[in-house]
């Protein structure tokens, strides 16, 4: 029997599907499942274009507000974290020059360079960050800072909508630093299961007109803490280093409860 052609299925079709779903963080399964028992180690992967380079706060190792946030996640558990702490610890890619970048080439770019893949012990991801912005279907994208690549743990991050967080006003520094930084948590955490993304509520805090997000203004999950605007607003009023815990107590609450089996 032949299949008629729109009834074959196409995964890159699908995935970019899922893709959209995930840009507006509404339902999508985590991509992992990083509080498997099973589970000891969650690595997460940096390659970046050297126009876009991370950057660490002053005095910092590379991603330590990511760090602690991810640890303060896992805690009580076997979990170890491991994410680049200096840029030995990433791959510069040399051959990226594209100004505007498609899910599927940002899956493209992951099938090239991606080195750590997931095993029955340990959950990886891959994050790009690249000197362009994000394109779909309504063209390119300067709003957004970041996204998530359905259950491919793919996560590309977009230098200029970065820099455009801290380009206007008497803000610190530091604010610029931590907007991939604050993006890149929001996104994993959207894969790890949070707001009711996977992770079962311990309480009733879901924004459910907003999807898998906290119904907290305070809160990293934040439906609207990935938006350009509030994400300086966010940045400027919550962080204050690159220890700061960036969940409120529900999210944390509902993390807690999935790790005590
Ligand atoms: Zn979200
Ligand atoms: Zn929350």
């Amino acid at each position: 029997m032949r299949l008629s052609p729109a009834a074959v299925f196409d995964p890159m079709r699908w995935l970019h599907l899922l893709s959209f779903v995930l840009l507006s963080c509404s339902s999508a399964k985590p991509a992992t499942s990083a509080l498997d028992p099973a589970v000891t180690s969650l690595v997460i992967e940096v390659d970046y274009v050297p126009t876009a380079k991370p950057t660490s706060g002053r005095g910092q190792p590379l991603f330590q507000l990511t760090r602690s946030n991810l640890e303060r996640l896992f805690n009580d558990t076997s979990v170890k974290v491991t994410i680049p702490s200096s840029d030995g610890d990433m791959e510069q890619l040399s051959d990226v020059t594209a100004t505007t970048f498609s899910s599927d080439e940002m899956l493209a770019i992951a099938d090239k360079h991606r080195n750590q893949k997931g095993t029955s012990s340990s959950v990886t991801f891959y994050v790009v960050f690249l000197d362009g912005y994000f394109k779909d279907s309504s063209g390119t994208r300067n709003d957004v800072l970041g996204v998530s690549l359905g259950n491919t743990g793919v996560i590309g991050m977009f230098k200029p909508v970065m820099d455009s967080v801290g380009a206007t006003g008497k803000l610190p520094v530091a604010t610029a630093n931590f907007a991939g930084e604050t993006t890149l948590i929001h996104e994993l955490s959207h894969a790890i299961g949070l707001v009711n993304n996977g992770i079962a509520l311990k309480s009733e805090h879901q924004d459910t007109a907003n999807g898998k997000h906290c119904n907290n203004s305070e809160c990293i999950m934040y439906y609207s803490n990935e938006g350009v605007d509030s994400l300086r607003e966010f940045i400027t009023r919550a962080v204050k280093d690159g220890n700061t815990v960036l969940f409120d107590s529900a999210c944390l609450a509902d993390i807690d409860a999935a790790k005590k089996k």
